[in-house]
C-alpha cells in the first residue's frame, strides 16, 4: 500500500515512548510534519535527535488549560492521534478516587481537549481530517485489576462514536484502534509476570502479543485516505482476542 503524508501536519500525543514514538518516526518517514506532544522532555529530546524533522511539545495532558494552549500554538494540524494514556492496576475494591481522576483526566479528558482544538481548526480551514484515538481491547473485555483503565477505554470507544457522528458532516473521520498487549513500558506493567502473560496469550487466537509496528500500521491506515469511508469504527489489533 502506497501511503504518503506529504504536506500534512500530524499531532501525536504521548510520542515520548512506546507506540506513539514509533508512530511519530513512521509518519515523518512518510513525509508528514510530525508534532510530538508528550510529558517528559528527555524522551522527546531523544526522539528529535533520532529524527530532527520532528517538532516536539512538552505538555501534561492533565493540565487542560496549559495543554490546550500548547496545542493551539502548533496549529494548523490536519491529522491527530490521541495516543497518550496511563494505566494503573488495582483490585476494584481498592481503587482510590485519585486513581479514577488521573486515568479519566489523561485517557479521556485529554482526548476531548486535543480533539476540540484540532477539529475546530480543521473546520475553520474547511480541509477535512482524520482523528485516531488509541483505545484497547480493555474497552470491551474485563481484565483483572484493570477496572478504571477498562472504564477509561470504554469511554474512549463511546466518545469516538459520538465524535464520528458529529464531526463526520464536517469531513472529519474519527476511529479507534484497540490493541491487545504490546510490551512497551505500559505493557510491561501489566504483563511482565510470565503466568499472567501466558494466560492472556492463551486467549489470543494468533498465540502472541502485538508488536508496536502492527499497531502503528493500523493507525497509519485509519489516519490516511486509504480509509476514506471508514468512520466511527473500533479496529481490534488483537490477534482475534475480542472475537472469541
Ligand atoms: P507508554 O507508557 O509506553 O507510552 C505512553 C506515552 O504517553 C509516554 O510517552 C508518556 O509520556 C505519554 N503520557 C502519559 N501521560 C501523559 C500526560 N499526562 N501528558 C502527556 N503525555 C503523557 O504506553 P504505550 O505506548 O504502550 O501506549 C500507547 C497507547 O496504546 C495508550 O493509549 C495505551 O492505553 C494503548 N494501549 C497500550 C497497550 C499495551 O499493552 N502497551 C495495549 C492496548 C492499548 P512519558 O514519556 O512521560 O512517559
Amino acid at each position: 500500500m502506497n501511503i504518503s503524508f506529504e504536506g500534512k501536519r500530524v499531532l501525536v500525543t504521548g510520542a515520548g515512548q512506546g507506540i506513539g514514538r514509533d508512530l511519530a518516526l513512521r509518519l515523518a518517514k512518510y513525509g508528514a510534519t510530525v508534532i510530538a506532544l508528550s510529558r517528559t522532555k528527555k524522551h522527546l529530546d531523544t526522539l528529535t535527535q533520532e529524527d530532527p524533522r520532528i517538532l516536539s511539545v512538552v505538555a501534561d495532558l492533565r493540565d487542560w488549560d496549559a495543554s490546550r494552549k500548547a496545542i493551539e500554538n502548533v496549529l494548523p494540524v490536519d491529522l491527530l492521534v490521541n495516543n497518550a494514556a496511563i494505566a494503573s492496576l488495582s483490585p476494584f475494591l481498592d481503587v482510590k478516587p485519585e486513581d479514577v481522576d488521573l486515568l479519566m483526566d489523561v485517557n479521556v479528558k485529554g482526548i476531548v481537549n486535543a480533539s476540540q482544538v484540532v477539529a475546530k481548526n480543521i473546520i475553520e480551514r474547511k480541509c477535512g481530517g482524520s482523528i485516531v484515538n488509541v483505545s484497547s481491547q480493555a474497552s470491551q473485555a474485563a481484565l483483572k485489576d484493570h477496572a478504571i483503565y477498562c472504564a477509561s477505554k470504554g469511554a474512549v470507544d463511546a466518545l469516538t462514536k459520538v465524535m464520528a457522528l458529529e464531526l463526520g458532516p464536517r469531513n472529519i473521520r474519527v476511529n479507534t484502534v484497540n490493541p491487545t498487549v504490546v510490551l512497551t513500558e505500559m505493557g510491561r506493567l501489566g504483563w511482565s509476570d510470565p503466568n499472567k502473560a501466558q494466560s492472556m496469550i492463551s486467549k489470543i487466537p494468533l498465540g502472541r502479543f502485538a508488536e508496536v509496528d502492527e499497531v502503528v500500521d493500523a493507525i497509519v491506515y485509519l489516519l490516511s485516505d486509504k480509509s476514506s469511508m471508514v468512520n466511527g469504527v473500533a479496529l481490534p489489533v488483537d490477534g482475534g482476542f475480542l472475537a472469541t
